[in-house]
């Protein structure tokens, strides 16, 4: 089936139902948004590009739409935040026609029903590039506040969820935000500090450290390693891979030690939580391997270069 720009935003306008939220949505020139009164707003926008972070296939159109959606989740549940709307850019690829339009839609509000979020508009555009995918995403924090990378102490246990690595065998498309996590952990204790982990543990957590002029020290034996991580037979270890793989879209987080072990002892969530190491004085971060050495851990992991 072929179609047009004007008849894939009248099947979007259909799709999406009335949100109180957006008194205006699809349709007109902008939307009009009604932020709830007194809270903290939160704004991320994250773009997908074929080839880069994702390719078709494995990948379907529907898998990058919830992705393009999941990837700014995961960043308003890295402030504790609660996600609200979103908007999307898409730039569709001519010869991939109209259906494929439609799957990367339907990924993407999949997504949004589960978390509540509303889609107040975007912008369509069709060429002859790959597909690239930009979704703004807004949010609110809670009456406790949006948990910064900058707020750590030193004393401070670093936890986090889930297991880490090896994320490139399928949980780069399927992962879960942890919105839900994040707040009931936030809610449960007090957070300092919180980061989702999209470019691997080590770099992740210098970010950290960086923004909060803080040291740390990790025990490699704490380190959630993942099934993925220990199937990955590719000459780098289970360990390596867990610190070093991007994707992993999990929490790290560091808070007080009583309130840290008070939270270990009694949950919030369902995830398994891992006690990592802990926030020192002084700057980067030091491993103490399975066999005791110290050594010094390189911030490692996924960036862009140019
Ligand atoms: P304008 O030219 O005034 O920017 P558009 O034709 O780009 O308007 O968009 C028409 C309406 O459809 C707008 O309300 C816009 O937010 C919405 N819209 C366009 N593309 C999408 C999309 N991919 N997903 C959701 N809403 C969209
Ligand atoms: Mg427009």
């Amino acid at each position: 089936m072929s179609g047009s720009e004007f008849q894939l935003i009248e099947w979007l306008r259909a799709r999406v139902g009335r949100d109180p939220r957006v008194p205006v949505g699809i349709g007109d020139d902008a939307a009009v948004i009604a932020p709830s009164a007194g809270a903290a707003g939160l704004v991320a926008v994250d773009m997908l590009m074929e080839g880069v972070h994702f390719t078709l296939p494995p990948a379907t159109p529907r898998d990058v739409g919830r992705k393009a959606l999941a990837v700014n989740l995961s960043d308003i549940a890295a402030m504790a935040g609660v996600p609200t709307l979103a908007v999307v850019a898409v730039a569709l690829p001519r010869a991939r026609g109209y259906e494929f339009a439609q799957e990367l839609h339907r990924g993407l509000h999949e997504l949004a029903r589960e978390f509540d979020v509303a889609l107040a508009g975007g912008d369509t555009n069709v060429w002859d590039g790959g597909l690239v995918v930009a979704v703004t995403v807004f949010g609110e924090a809670t009456a406790r506040g949006p948990v910064l990378r900058g707020g750590a102490r030193p004393g401070d246990w670093i936890l986090v969820t889930g297991a880490l690595g090896g994320s490139l065998a399928g949980k780069h498309l399927s992962f879960v935000p942890r919105v839900r996590e994040a707040l009931r952990l936030h809610e449960a204790a007090g957070l300092n500090a919180m980061i989702d982990l999209s470019d691997g543990l080590a770099t992740d957590l210098h970010r950290v450290l960086d923004e909060s002029k803080v040291g740390a020290v990790l025990r490699a034996e704490a380190i959630p390693v993942s099934d993925a991580a220990r199937a990955a037979a590719d000459g780098r270890t289970p360990l390596e891979h867990a610190l070093e793989d991007g994707e992993d879209f999990e929490l790290l987080f560091t808070l007080a030690e009583e309130d840290a072990r008070r939270l270990l002892a009694s949950p919030p969530i369902e995830l398994p939580l891992a006690h990592i190491g802990e926030i020192t004085t002084g700057s980067g971060c030091e491993l103490i391997d399975t066999d005791g050495k110290r050594r010094a851990l390189p911030r490692a992991g996924w960036e862009h270069a140019f």
